[in-house]
């Protein structure tokens, strides 16, 4: 299309030389390699001994090796070749475009960088693997036995109280201590907050406390490096990301990358418009830049480059660093398609979901994102449900309303919903259940279930906001009816990081860049109420060690759960006939919101109880014989026979 003086060029490489790697280290030469625009004028690549400050020690011009083209765009591509050993040494592009440099730019797809991912680092990506990766592997767990764990690694380990040797490290996963809790709590996926090099924290400036949660990417190939001991040293965030996957995996437990490809930290500055200016971004029909993600912008995914890079950059990760799975933030800004492509272009073990939302309108219509409504489009993949969220604790637009668990009727079938795993069951009545119109998941393990996660209040803030004069007593009771109805569920549940130590942020709603003295887990909490951290490993364990519990299927959700007659505040039902093969025959679980208790009544039959007023027993707890039972106030009640 564009010859280099105007003539027609054919393409020379094959599409797949597009995603190569733009920084190739040998010992004797470093070959880099970048697409631009096809009218792009010249690219300039500056070698640097330092990844931050100083001036170059050496720069060459790139030379013009042909266009090719991808489906909506031409692009030209640019190849340099620097001799000698250049390990060690920092890179930058710059792009010259109709007149005028973009700036220095370590690429779209850097797999190494400097202190504040500002340069390209020029490694050997064997140097970085940790002892053991090379027979580090991915535990084999079904998506329907999953149970995550939210955690923002700053969060986890920072405060004294935990008694940590690496805090807020991603070597703290690394520490005994780490793991040891996370196999007692019983979880067996960590999704770690964004983990990719995002902007917002200062690496030049880590003796000063900063806190972010990090949705503002920069380097979507290379690992933060605030959460490294030496962000100065480009092979020490790779390694310890690879240790902490390695540890967590060793002790039988997934990895999760929370991934923000909707939005970057900003346009002009950012290594795409430096690379492809206006190519990755959607804009309105007025020309004005699309900002659905309500970060100031919105990233194009339909366009076969970005989709590509998508696709590429999770391989990346699974490749390269081993992870199990992705949470896609604002899942509801990429297409269908997108999503899609990106699920057929991973092992079907990699776990994939999202926010099937967006934060503002966007420059697409509705029916072609990966909105919640659309699931029942991309099978093998799930989204949150925020129907059993808000029936739980009360709706996102207020953080004094209550739901379910503070007393107030009606989000019964919003629990339903939820607890089929949002598949069509011919006991949940729709035209009651919140925010949906439809069973949008195919399958329960299309549906992630949960009651509070990084974003608005946690449990305890969001009960001390939402029920009135609420006593300790009555949180906690309140606190563990709520995630029964989650680890009950057929979905997929999901928890934040310190709920099970009744963790609390002040009343901070959105703490995204609060101190520590809000975000920071308490471990002094496990001593002060043990009997939180005793119920949820119960539980969890409970969950993992009976299928009826995780049935993974929506005929079999259907033929095997039943809800019993409604009341008030109460959702009760039963798993019958050895579901999913359970040794336990027929599973009882009621869950009572009322403050008083409440008489259930089942065919009379001898009952073995294993769950109730707050504790958990596997093996049973007591019996009773007939066909009535008791559940306490604001509690769950698990009984079969
Ligand atoms: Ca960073």
């Amino acid at each position: 299309m564009f010859g280099l003086q105007g003539q027609a060029i054919p393409a020379v490489f094959p599409i797949h030389r597009l995603y190569a790697p733009e920084m190739k280290y040998g010992k004797r030469g470093t070959e880099f390699k970048l697409a631009t625009l096809a009218n792009a004028e010249a690219v300039m690549v500056k070698i640097y001994d330092r990844g931050i400050g100083g001036t170059a020690i050496d720069s060459i011009q790139m030379s013009f090796a042909g266009r090719t083209q991808d489906n909506d765009i031409w692009l030209a591509q640019w190849i340099a070749y620097m001799r000698g050993d250049l390990q060690g040494k920092f890179y930058t592009f710059n792009v010259k475009q109709e007149g005028r440099w973009l700036g220095e730019t370590p690429g779209i797809k850097a797999l190494a960088v400097g202190i504040n991912g500002q340069r390209g680092a020029i490694i050997d990506m064997r140097k970085t693997n940790p002892r053991g990766w090379r027979r580090d592997y991915r535990p084999d767990i079904p998506a329907n036995d999953l149970v995550i764990y939210e955690m923002h690694h700053r969060d986890f380990s920072i405060d004294a109280s935990g008694g940590f040797i690496y805090p807020g490290k991603y070597l703290a996963m690394t520490e005994r201590r780490a793991v040891d809790h996370l196999v007692q709590l019983g979880v067996n996926a960590v999704h770690i907050l964004p983990s990719y090099d995002y902007a917002s924290v200062d690496e030049t400036r880590l003796y000063e406390p900063q806190y972010n949660w990090g949705y503002d990417p920069v380097n979507y190939w290379v690992p933060e490096g605030s959460y490294s001991t030496d962000p100065a040293q480009p092979i020490a965030r790779i390694r310890e990301f690879k240790q902490m996957v390695h540890s967590l995996h060793r002790a039988g437990i997934k990895v999760i990358l929370d991934v923000v490809f909707n939005h970057t930290f900003d346009i002009m500055g950012s290594n795409f418009q430096r690379t492809i200016p206006d190519y990755f971004y959607r804009k309105a029909a007025d020309g004005s830049y699309s900002n659905g993600s309500g970060c100031g912008n919105e990233t194009a995914s339909e366009r076969a480059v970005m989709r590509q890079y998508m696709i590429d950059c999770c391989k990346h990760w699974v490749d390269e660093y081993h992870i199990d799975g992705f949470r896609f933030d604002l899942m509801g800004i990429h297409d269908i398609e997108t999503m899609n492509a990106i699920r057929a272009a991973l092992p079907s073990d990699i776990f994939i979901y999202g926010e099937g939302w967006s934060a503002g309108g966007c420059a697409i219509p509705n029916e072609k994102l990966g909105m919640k409504a659309n699931i029942s489009q991309m099978p093998g993949i799930a989204a949150f449900s925020d129907e059993i969220r808000d029936g739980l604790r009360g709706p996102w637009d207020g953080d004094d309303k209550a739901a379910f668990l503070g007393g107030v009727k009606g989000n019964e079938e919003s629990v339903k919903f939820g607890i089929v795993g949002a598949i069509k069951h011919p006991q949940v009545n729709l035209k009651k259940v919140n925010y949906t119109d439809k069973f949008w998941a195919t399958q329960p393990t299309q549906m992630i279930s949960y009651v509070s996660c990084h974003d608005d209040m946690c449990l305890v803030d969001r009960l001390h906001a939402s029920v009135k004069g609420i006593t300790e007593d009555e949180l906690i009771r309140l606190d563990l009816l709520a995630q029964t109805a989650v680890m009950t569920s057929q979905g997929v549940p999901f928890m934040l990081s310190g709920e099970e130590m009744l963790r609390d942020k002040k009343g901070v709603h959105n703490s995204y860049n609060s101190p520590d003295s809000i975000n920071h887990l308490n471990w002094k909490n496990l001593r002060r109420y043990p009997q939180v951290m005793d119920y949820y490993s119960r539980l969890i364990h409970m969950r993992l060690a009976h299928p009826a519990f995780h049935l993974g299927d929506a005929e079999l959700v259907r033929k095997h759960l039943e809800f019993l007659p409604s009341q008030d505040l109460v959702v009760a039902y039963r798993l019958k006939d050895h579901a999913g093969g359970d040794k336990w025959k027929d599973i009882y679980v009621v869950l009572n919101a009322n403050k008083q208790s409440r008489t259930i009544s089942v065919p009379s039959d001898n009952y073995t109880v294993v769950c109730r007023n707050g504790k958990i027993e596997q093996s049973g707890l007591d019996t009773f014989n007939g066909n009535t039972v008791i559940v306490p106030a604001q509690s769950a009640l698990i009984f079969h026979n």
